[in-house]
């Protein structure tokens, strides 16, 4: 694993490969992801709070296996064996959903929890693997690959909501199958330009015991489907769920820092472990998205954009894909020239502004109160414009933050980092429900107006926190940065 080549470019090939897997597979997952409160809703005949409640206990599931599906890469399947797994578990999900939507729902939703388990977190450890230590052009290869994924979220979110509404919602659930089916081929035929990244780690091994290993990690990885079948579809399950997997998560995490044995690495183990708490933060801000401002966006915006007619959900589902898109390109290049001219901000001071970026968007989310009419109603321009600074906080912390754990986790870890990075994300899932349910007007009877200002007095608060955190990071950076050793 140690003899990584060097793989040549401005963006290796490879990573243009790694870009195009990991977009149809954020196409099938935001495809899904697009139409499951509507879908909830509308044939399983939730209420709109159930919906909400099981929406977020199914994204918190799915972010809290990437953990699990790190630690298995790691120890016996490795990248590639891990991703061709999960790609199946996705596709076969989907497809039986597709098959009946409302009698194979929970069973293909849990096949798809295990199945982005196995491939998330994986992908993105194999991007880092491009690269050799110490490598300039790491931030912006993520940058890039960052695009990809929102590229995927855009059509996913935009067509199978489309297939789903106006055709059926087993068209939806098919499309995000056959669409990743395009990503598992596509690896299949690209995984051999990676070479020796992500093969598995116990190659070394007798084979009968090697093939012992893996088929108890796939039997294991099958047996769970009931199990998390049975949790997604008794929301108070998830809550018990989540008091247990962190704490597992983080005793895990301990005993493996323990048999670090050099105190170098274990320093920048905990430099990636206080920079994942930070992330739980962000993404608790972040998430609103999927939560009170989609209900914001429903309430209290105008239905028009510059003059021209559009659904304020629309803008709230895809307005943050399409600046990433447009944004992480320049920002890729942005990081480039200032390091050539040795000006580059290091990854901990990016976090800090991707915070205070944060609080910006939501300073200018609560200003939408000021933009107002007498019922309440106020301007889709200025929520766009909040958008915009919420990605640009997103990209100085999200995809740098992907590339900031593989280049502070040893090999041997790479996997189970990156999915306690993303177990971060499901505990910021999670608390942005709980925090999107407290600002939300206690009155059930609550006219738009009351609305606006209950969410906008939340969004200051929210603006406040983000801006906080983002100078207490700058303010400790010195010492994290001392904990991270050469790792910039
Ligand atoms: N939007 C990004 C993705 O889907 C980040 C998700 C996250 O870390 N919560 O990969």
């Amino acid at each position: 694993l140690e003899a990584i080549q060097n793989f040549e470019g401005k963006y290796p090939k490879q990573l243009w490969y790694l870009f195009m897997v990991e977009m149809w597979e954020r196409f099938c997952f935001y495809g899904m992801r697009g139409v499951l409160a509507i879908f909830m809703v509308d044939q399983l005949l939730l209420t709109e709070k159930d919906a909400n409640l099981k929406y977020g206990a199914i994204q918190a599931f799915v972010y809290a296996f990437t953990f699990i599906g790190g630690i298995f890469a790691d120890r016996i399947l490795g990248f590639k064996k891990s991703l061709t797994f999960g790609a199946l578990m996705m596709i076969l999900g989907n497809g039986l959903i597709a098959a009946n939507p409302h009698d194979f729902f929970y069973f293909g939703i849990a096949l798809t929890i295990i199945g982005t388990g196995f491939f998330k977190p994986n992908i993105s450890s194999m991007v880092g693997d491009l690269y050799k230590e110490g490598d300039p052009r790491r931030d912006a290869g993520f940058s890039l690959f960052y695009s990809g994924i929102n590229v995927g979220a855009l059509l996913g979110g935009a067509l199978c909501v489309y297939l789903g509404k106006s055709h059926s919602w087993s068209l939806a659930f098919l499309a995000a199958a056959v669409v990743m089916v395009i990503g598992l081929v596509m690896f299949l035929f690209t995984k051999k330009y990676l070479g020796p990244i992500g093969n598995s780690p116990i190659a070394h091994m007798p084979e009968t015991k090697k093939r012992m290993r893996e088929a108890a990690v796939y039997i294991g990885a099958l047996i769970s489907i009931p199990l998390i079948f049975i949790m997604i579809r008794n929301t108070q399950y998830t809550d018990i769920f989540m008091y247990v997997i962190g704490p597992v998560a983080l005793i895990y995490f301990f005993i493996q820092l323990a048999k670090q044995k050099e105190k170098a690495s274990r320093n920048k183990l905990i430099a990636a472990l206080i920079l994942i708490f930070f992330s739980i933060i962000f993404f608790a801000f972040f998430e609103q998205a999927g939560g009170s401002l989609a209900l914001f966006a429903n309430n209290n915006l105008q239905a028009s954009l510059l003059g021209i007619g559009i659904d304020p959900n629309i803008v709230n589902n895809s307005a943050n894909s399409l600046f990433v898109i447009i944004f992480a390109p320049l920002i890729g290049i942005l990081w480039i020239a200032l390091a050539r001219r040795g000006k580059e901000p290091n990854t901990v001071i990016k976090f800090g502004l991707g915070f205070l970026l944060l609080g910006l968007a939501y300073y200018i989310f609560f200003s939408t109160r000021f933009f107002a009419n007498e019922q309440g109603i106020t301007s889709l321009e200025i929520f766009t414009v909040a958008y915009l600074a919420v990605t640009l906080g997103e990209l100085c912390l999200s995809p740098i933050g992907l590339s900031m754990i593989t280049k502070l986790s040893p090999k041997n870890l790479a996997g189970m980092m990156m999915g306690l990075w993303f177990l971060a994300s499901a505990y910021g899932q999670y608390v942005a429900g709980l925090i999107g349910a407290g600002m939300s007007s206690p009155n059930a009877d609550a006219s738009l107006l009351d609305k606006l200002i209950s969410y906008t007095n939340g969004y200051q608060q929210l603006a406040l926190y983000a801006l906080g955190t983002g100078i207490l990071i700058i303010v400790i950076s010195p010492f994290i940065r001392k904990l991270m050793q050469e790792v910039k």
